[in-house]
């Protein structure tokens, strides 16, 4: 290999972002937080330790996820309740937000929907920003924790990964077998866990999770949702997944009516305004 001679002047060129925000379409965070003002609790659902729970979002209804018992992660799959194939794009919601998400921030859909799934609009961990590290709370980065990888590096077969945690619990709610369900399951959103890049070796990390019993994160549903959470077997990610190691506890979803009249005039934003001909 050959350093060229202007290596350093290559390497000093700044970045710039791929995709500037500006003109995503913007939330209307007041309309939201009106709406949150004066919900009502309509249902609730607990993801048990190192299970995973389904929960049903009307559109326009808001999900919260708590923290209850001790410090815990959860990975997050959300559906289009009328149609799986909409599912999320962790991928895209991390070109569009950054590495992770807080108030403000959205969950994007995959293609060709490509439309807002739901938005941040109260996150009590907010404060942590970004750490020393680089890490951060509520990550886009990660995957989820599966079986496969953890055959292919300690060899053995767990089975209460997030992955096959989530695999059962859509299995069991929409009526599936196990093997209809699996491709369903898509990369997450990791509630509360505390994950970044480092900086020497770009290597994925996590560190314990700042979460503690009363935290939580709360969501707008903008279509009809249907989500899995799992309790990862992780716990707070302060040391190893894949394994029943780790200190865990459940995690708790709460399902909220907006209040009366706060969402008049609002609807689901439609699906993506791209005309799907590819050029043909
Ligand atoms: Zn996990």
């Amino acid at each position: 290999m050959t350093i060229p001679p202007d290596a350093d002047a290559r390497r000093a060129i700044a970045p710039v972002i791929c995709y500037p925000p500006d003109t995503l379409p913007r939330p209307d965070m007041e309309r939201y937080a009106a709406a949150r003002d004066g919900m009502v609790k309509v249902d609730e659902a607990l993801a048990p330790l190192r299970e995973a729970a389904c929960f049903e979002v009307p559109a326009g209804h808001i999900f919260r996820i708590s923290s209850v018992d001790g410090p815990q992660v959860g990975d997050l799959n959300l559906w289009n309740a009328n149609d799986l194939s909409e599912r999320f794009y962790s991928g895209k919601t991390r070109a569009l937000h950054g590495t992770h998400i807080t108030t403000g921030e959205r969950m994007w859909s995959s293609f060709p929907h490509m439309r807002p799934m739901a938005t941040v609009i109260h996150d009590t961990l907010g404060w942590y920003g970004i750490d020393q590290y680089g890490g951060s709370v509520h990550d886009v980065i990660g995957t989820r924790c599966d079986p496969y990888t953890g055959n292919l590096l300690q060899g053995g077969h767990y089975h209460h990964c997030c992955h096959s945690n989530l695999t059962r619990a859509l299995a069991d709610h929409a009526g599936l077998s196990l093997a209809e369900a699996e491709p369903h399951v898509h990369d997450v959103l990791n509630v509360f866990m505390c994950t970044g890049f480092t900086r020497d070796t770009g290597q994925y990390f996590m560190k314990a999770s700042p979460v503690r019993p009363g935290d939580h994160i709360d969501f707008f549903a903008e279509i009809d949702l249907l989500g899995a959470l799992s309790a990862c077997p992780g716990g707070d990610c302060s040391s190893e997944h894949s394994s029943d190691t780790a200190a865990c506890f459940p995690l708790k979803i709460e399902i909220f009516a907006p209040a009366p009249g706060a969402l008049e005039g609002w609807s689901s934003p439609p699906p993506n305004g791209y005309d799907g001909t590819h050029g043909r």
